[in-house]
C-alpha cells in the first residue's frame, strides 16, 4: 500500500484529487482541514483552539497539528497506507512526519505536488461555496446548485466558508508562499517528489497523477 503526501496551493484541488485516490488506491484519506472544521462544528477544544487561525487563513500551531496526525497515523487502518492531503505545511511538520514514519521502518513512497498558477485559484477559491450541512462543495460558476443557496443533496444552505473570502484567500496563499513552499525544496532532497500540473478537469489531474504513481502502485 502507498503512503503518500500531496502538497499544493490552497484551491489547487487537492480535496478533489484526495477522494479519487484514496478510492483508486484503497487508502485512507487523512485531510487534517476537515479534522479541524469538524472539531470547530463540534465545539470541541481543539475547535475552540484551531478556530481563531483558521478563520483568518493562518496555520494552526504546529504541536497541535503534529500531536492529532500522530495520533490519526496510529490508527489500525493507517499502519501500511495513507494519503496525507493539507499536511505537512510547514518544514518542522514534515521533519516530524519523517521521524514519525522512520520509528516504525517506514517511509514516504510519493509526494505529490499539484501546481496551479495564483489567478486560477482566485477564481476558483473566491467562487466556492459549501453545504453547511452535508459538506457538499460547489461554485458560483462552475457547479452552482440549482436552486440559489440551497444543497442539491440535502436541501441544506449553500454558503461561503468564512476562509475563502477574497481577503482571506489572499492571505493563505502568501502563508503558503512563506509557510509551505519551502517544503518543495525539502523534498526534492528525498527525491520522492512529482510535479503534477493540476490544470483541466480533475479526471485529467487525476491520470496524470496515476501516470507517476505507475510503477509504485503495491
Ligand atoms: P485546508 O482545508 O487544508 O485548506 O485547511 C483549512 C485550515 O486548517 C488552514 O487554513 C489552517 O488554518 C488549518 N490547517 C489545516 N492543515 C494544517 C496544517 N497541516 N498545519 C497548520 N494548519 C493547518
Amino acid at each position: 500500500m502507498l503512503k503518500l503526501v500531496l502538497l499544493g496551493p490552497p484551491g489547487a484541488g487537492k480535496g478533489t484529487q484526495a477522494v479519487t485516490i484514496s478510492e483508486k488506491y484503497k487508502i485512507p484519506h487523512i485531510s487534517t482541514g476537515d479534522i479541524f472544521r469538524k472539531n470547530v462544528k463540534e465545539g470541541t477544544p481543539l475547535g475552540q483552539k484551531a478556530k481563531n487561525y483558521m478563520d483568518k487563513g493562518e496555520l494552526v500551531p504546529d504541536e497541535l497539528v503534529v500531536e492529532l496526525v500522530k495520533d490519526r497515523l496510529n490508527g489500525s487502518d493507517t499502519q501500511d497506507g495513507f494519503l496525507l492531503d493539507g499536511f505537512p505545511r510547514t518544514v518542522y511538520q514534515a521533519e516530524e512526519l519523517d521521524k514519525f514514519l522512520a520509528g516504525r521502518n517506514q517511509k514516504l513512497d510519493k509526494v505529490i505536488d499539484i501546481q496551479v498558477e495564483q489567478a486560477v485559484i482566485m477564481e476558483r477559491m473566491s467562487g466556492r461555496r459549501v453545504c453547511r450541512n452535508c459538506g457538499a462543495p460547489y461554485h458560483v460558476k462552475y457547479h452552482p446548485p440549482k436552486q440559489d443557496s440551497v444543497c442539491d443533496l440535502c436541501g441544506g444552505e449553500v454558503y461561503q466558508r468564512a476562509d475563502d473570502s477574497e481577503a482571506t484567500v489572499l492571505n493563505r496563499l502568501s502563508v503558503y508562499d512563506k509557510q509551505t513552499s519551502p517544503l518543495l525544496d525539502y523534498y526534492e532532497k528525498s527525491g520522492n517528489i512529482v510535479h503534477i500540473e493540476g490544470v483541466g478537469g480533475p479526471e485529467a489531474v487525476f491520470d496524470k497523477i496515476a501516470a507517476a504513481l505507475g510503477a509504485s502502485t503495491v
